[in-house]
């Protein structure tokens, strides 16, 4: 018998990361060049950008002290004013925000400014939710779980727009949806969770399902990939998060087994490669 691997379509770069990640590589020769936070959450990426003189900013601090020159900002996105803040102190700004993002940062913009209370689904700690905050003009509400949303409580006639970050899981969004209806508020819902996401955690559930071992492959920081990490791992107990194949070493794969293999969006294909690589020069009989 012949080990089977099945790597799912989804896994990898996602289309707001492969941007944002290219533009970096398109403005490789313009220096100094530098990037709003990490590009992607991925060290080994982050890593070989910086070999090639690309430096990651962290804060506006950090970048008004270096040289003047081009700052990307990555798929997250930033706060409204972070713009503003870039440009006066003298640097050029290339935008890489994922346009699924901005949409966002469009929604929470408009719907702010014509006096809604804006709720963003999502964790109040990543920087996409931070990024989307910021481009509220008036009170923000994070909600980041079903007792947040049970907790809600503002006078009735509030109107509220609700959006949610990208990666957020499709039925933990419609969970906390269902609670905020049922208090009864005027409220525009904007399912604006990105479907990459939903694509790449629906593909990676139902192979998880099928498979005796799978591999998630990603970041450890990578909040999307944790998150495919624990939907696998509710499917099958014999679940991984490796991010590169050093993790790998103590795993054993055998002839009998099917392997599954899903990436998170920060995942370069070389990675997924080297790993499927590894399983098979593994195996055991
Ligand atoms: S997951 Fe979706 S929203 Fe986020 S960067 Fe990728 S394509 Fe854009």
């Amino acid at each position: 018998m012949i080990m089977e691997i099945i790597v799912a379509k989804s896994a990898g770069f996602c289309f707001g990361v492969d941007r944002a990640v290219k533009s970096v590589y398109d403005n490789i020769s313009n220096k100094p060049l530098y990037t709003y936070g990490p590009i992607i959450h991925n060290l080994q990426v982050v890593n070989e950008l910086e070999d090639k003189g690309v430096k990651v900013v962290n804060n506006i601090e950090e970048l008004r002290k270096l040289e003047k020159g081009k700052v990307i900002i990555r798929s997250h996105g930033v706060e409204e004013k972070i713009y503003e803040i870039i440009k006066d102190s003298g640097f050029s700004i290339v935008d890489a925000t994922c346009p699924y993002v901005k949409k966002i940062h469009h929604i929470v913009n408009d719907y702010s400014k014509k006096g809604d209370t804006i709720i963003i689904i999502g964790d109040s700690t990543h920087p996409e939710v931070i990024g989307i905050k910021g481009w509220s003009t008036r009170e923000t509400i994070i909600i980041e779980n079903v007792e947040d949303a049970k907790k809600l409580d503002i006078p009735k006639d509030t109107h509220l727009c609700v959006v949610a970050q990208t990666t957020l899981n499709y039925l933990k969004y419609q969970e906390i949806i269902e609670i905020i209806l049922d208090k009864g508020y005027h409220v525009d819902i904007k399912n604006t969770i990105c479907r990459a996401t939903r694509d790449r955690q629906e593909e990676a559930i139902n192979l998880s399902k099928k498979v005796d071992k799978m591999l998630v492959i990603g970041g450890k920081h990578s909040s999307n990939t944790r998150k495919l990490y624990q939907l696998c791992k509710n499917q099958c107990d014999n679940t991984y998060h490796i991010e590169t194949i050093e993790d790998l070493e103590l795993l054993v794969f055998s002839k009998n087994e099917i392997i599954g293999i899903t990436a998170g969006a920060s995942t370069p294909k070389n990675i997924i490669q080297e790993v499927i690589t590894h399983v098979r020069n593994t195996e055991r009989n």
